[in-house]
């Protein structure tokens, strides 16, 4: 999920890469459609498939469609990746109920969905399966502008512990991993919505900020992760 751009979207081309076939999903879904045809010609000469598919992550019903027409279209389901996030910058004081229920919807709720449901399948087929989520350094530190964010991390990771603890016994693994600071879209407009804050004076101040102690020099790409 999140496969119209960014990580996601890199991971599922590398997937490709390794001949696996790929439902490109994400609540974008000219975008992701987009993605899955520039890939179709590379998939079809590795001998895998690429399919996609329109879903937000938060919505129970639209996810169980898309792992039940996914499934129709592969045979089964062996790995589920919920990448699917988002970020809204506000000062600690200022955070509203909405950008809490927003972006804890995404990122934490969808996350939860996400593993239920390709769980379900994966137990229905007996076949166990790998269930990845995407957390982040934010869900192993609170940064002020972007609580309820980091807070949805955090909640990423317990909720991998826990599912990892209740799936090992149908040979179902669960993985987070954390990145740091990855330039795709997501950080652009972070970058944007730290100065609407008044957070940041410049472009790309908040992302030389937050970067500035990595030991490689550099940010990360969606390539590397
Ligand atoms: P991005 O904004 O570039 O891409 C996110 C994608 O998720 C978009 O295509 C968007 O349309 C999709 N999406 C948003 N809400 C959705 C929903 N409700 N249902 C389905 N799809 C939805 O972001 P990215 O940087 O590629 O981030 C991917 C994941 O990595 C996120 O979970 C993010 O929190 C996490 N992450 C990013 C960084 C970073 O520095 N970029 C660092 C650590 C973790």
């Amino acid at each position: 999920t999140g496969a119209a751009q960014g990580i996601g979207r890199a991971i599922g081309e590398a997937l490709v890469q390794e001949g696996a076939d790929v439902c490109f999903a994400d609540i974008n879904g000219a975008k992701v459609a987009e993605i899955a045809e520039l890939n179709q010609s590379k998939a079809n000469a590795l001998g895998g498939k690429v399919m996609h598919a329109q879903v937000d992550v938060t919505d129970r019903s639209a996810v169980k469609d898309m792992i039940g027409h996914t499934v129709s279209v592969f045979g089964k389901l062996d790995v589920k990746f919920n990448n699917a996030g988002v970020n809204k910058p506000m000062n600690f004081l200022d955070v509203t109920e909405n950008n809490w229920n927003f972006i804890m919807g995404v990122n934490g709720l969808g996350c939860m969905i996400g593993m239920q449901e390709a769980a379900h399948q994966m137990i229905a087929q007996g076949t166990g399966g790998k269930i990845v989520n995407t957390a982040s350094i934010a869900s192993r530190q609170g940064f002020d502008n972007v609580a309820p964010y980091c807070a949805s991390k955090f909640a990423v990771v317990s909720l991998t512990q826990s599912g990892a603890r209740d799936l090992a016994k149908h040979n179902i693994t669960v993985n987070g991993f954390a990145p740091g600071v990855v330039a795709t879209e997501m950080w652009e407009q972070v970058d944007q919505d730290l100065m609407d804050i008044g957070a940041a004076d410049r472009p790309g101040q908040a992302m030389e900020e937050f970067s500035s102690e990595i030991l490689r020099g550099r940010v990360a790409t969606p390539a590397d992760i």
